[in-house]
């Protein structure tokens, strides 16, 4: 049976200046200081992606197991690319994950699944967990063809890479129309999408080694406070990707504690 663990990762986008930073960890810091159901379990692992220019303060001000996470990574090495990152800097950095596929990156920045297929396997080949955007248009939705599409984004996404490197990745469902909208799908359709998504890596499974099974599913898309418990009481979401609820210390410390990783955390053990 598969041992799937819960990750809840906070996207900053385009937010927070250094002395946001600074004061958000103090704040932070402070609440989880003395929480061992968050800092010595190892089920529930959390983060934070502030842009590339926060990502080195940030680093400094968190602390303990709070992991600091790149919003973006280009597919290319060391050379002439302007403007670009690289998955040498966030090793340099000692950085674990990146957030790859964003729709605003896809939107305002020209990313493409094609280009994403490249990303996530230079980052697979040097120890980066890529968390990988997926997600329909409020159109694609609305005539129903979400499956058809998001089946089509994995089999470009996860083309050509071994099944040993899918099992390590990270998926985020967000559908388009629910990013920073306060509007989600249902929760029993965000489980059936989950569970199909969950089933379309068998398409790449010829050892049949469950590989849908072990794949971590994040559900992304106007999560916050109060409908957090809902959505990671699903059976097929292992956690959430939060934009705008996770600028405020309090309200991710909140989401945090209302995941089941949390509350069935014995220390003791
Ligand atoms: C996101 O940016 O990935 C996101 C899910 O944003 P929000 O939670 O604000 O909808």
């Amino acid at each position: 049976m598969s041992q799937r663990k819960t990750y809840i990762f906070g996207n900053w986008k385009l937010h927070k200046k250094f002395n946001e930073i600074s004061l958000f960890f103090k704040h932070f810091n402070y609440l989880i200081k003395k929480d061992k159901r968050i800092n010595k379990n190892p089920n529930l692992i959390h983060g934070f992606a502030p842009s590339h220019l926060g990502i080195l303060p940030a680093i400094n001000f968190a602390k303990g197991k709070t992991n600091i996470l790149a919003q973006d990574v280009g597919c290319n090495n060391i050379g002439a690319f302007t403007g670009q990152v690289a998955f040498w800097q966030l090793n340099e950095f000692k950085i674990n994950y990146a957030i790859v596929g964003h729709s605003e990156t896809r939107k305002y920045l020209g990313n493409s699944d094609e280009n994403v297929n490249k990303t996530v396997k230079v980052l697979l080949n040097n120890n980066i967990i890529p968390v990988i955007c997926i997600g329909e248009s409020l159109e694609t939705y609305k005539s129903k063809q979400t499956n058809a599409f998001l089946a089509q984004q994995i089999k470009t996404i996860f083309k050509d890479i071994s099944l040993d490197l899918i099992q390590k990745c990270i998926i985020a469902y967000e559908p388009l129309w629910a990013i920073g909208s306060g509007k989600t799908p249902t929760l029993d359709e965000i489980q059936q999408i989950a569970r199909f998504i969950r089933q379309s890596f068998k398409f790449f499974d010829d050892k049949q080694s469950n590989i849908d099974e072990n794949v971590h599913i994040l559900y992304g898309g106007s999560a916050n406070v109060k409908n957090a418990s809902d959505l990671m009481s699903l059976n097929d979401i292992d956690g959430l990707l939060v934009g705008g609820a996770s600028l405020d210390p309090t309200a991710f410390v909140s989401i945090l504690k209302q995941s089941k990783a949390y509350k069935n955390f014995n220390g003791n053990k």
